[in-house]
């Protein structure tokens, strides 16, 4: 089970707060998406969650508050990944996605057989093959971007933090990246959440939608309940046409008066 829970939680930055006494819940085994204008607080919610800032309050995975983990069961039940990886220069494809390994591996440090089977799947998943022995600093941020995908699914986490999973990506990509992630998450029951700016697309894969505007959670719900053009107008100052596709989801389109 890796069910999250955040019940009365607040973050600050050198005394600002930035996250306001925010109480949420995600199943196992359900996507979330965080959504909401720029400096909302969707990227320190996800890194609150993964206990790489200090937050108040408490935050539960699978019933454990995180603050009670150590650093190495926090990697192996939280995958996260972030808007802009470091990449360690000269470092291949293969081995980069190999340092997502790095919480399983024994007190030698060396990878398994299991190990390398992992990582040539999700190599082979994100179509990064002919990547595999390039080195990090020749690829395009597309393909770059790619990587830190695989290298986070190397992990097999439970829970899958994503901090705009297709911002460099094509709107093929975007897709694949995207069917791949909830293929994942049914096979392995993963849990996702996912600070997304593409509201189309969130409506699309999320089954929820969380909006926050300041810190604090201005909705949540369905794409239906939480994508309607007064509450984007209100909160992004963004003029739109919700459109409900038949069965397809729910599209966001920017209008120019
Ligand atoms: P975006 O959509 O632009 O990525 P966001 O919703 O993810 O934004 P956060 O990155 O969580 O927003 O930032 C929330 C607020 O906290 C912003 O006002 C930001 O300027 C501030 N902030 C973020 N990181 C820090 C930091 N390390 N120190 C001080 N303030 C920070």
């Amino acid at each position: 089970m890796s069910d999250i829970v955040l019940a009365g939680v607040s973050v600050a930055y050198d005394g600002e707060p930035v996250v306001r006494d925010l109480d949420l819940t995600v199943a196992s085994g359900e996507w979330l998406a965080l959504i909401g204008p720029n400096g909302a607080g969707k990227t320190t919610i996800l890194r609150a969650i993964a206990r790489l800032v200090s937050f108040r309050g408490e935050i539960r995975i699978g019933g454990r508050a995180v603050t009670e983990l150590s650093s190495r069961d926090v990697a192996r039940k939280v995958a996260v990944l972030v808007q802009e990886p470091q990449m360690p220069a000269g470092m291949t494809v293969a081995q980069y996605v190999l340092l997502g390994r790095a919480p399983h591996l024994g007190y030698l440090g060396k990878e398994s057989s299991r190990d390398r089977r992992i990582v040539r799947d999700v190599v082979r998943r994100l179509a990064l093959e002919e990547l595999a022995s390039r080195p990090l600093d020749r690829l395009s941020g597309g393909e770059r971007q790619r990587a830190a995908i695989a290298r986070a699914l190397a992990q097999q986490a439970p829970v899958l933090l994503i901090d705009e999973p297709t911002s460099s990506l094509d709107v093929g990509r975007q897709q694949s990246v995207l069917e791949l992630i909830d293929q994942l998450r049914k096979e392995q029951e993963l849990t996702v959440i996912a600070a997304m700016h593409e509201l189309t697309l969130a409506g699309q894969y999320a089954d929820r939608l969380a909006l926050l505007v300041g810190g604090r959670l201005a909705a949540i719900g369905s794409a239906a309940e939480v994508l309607t053009e007064p509450a984007i107008a209100e909160h992004y100052r963004a003029q739109v046409k919700v459109i409900q596709m038949n069965g397809s989801g729910t599209a966001v389109v920017p209008v120019r008066n």
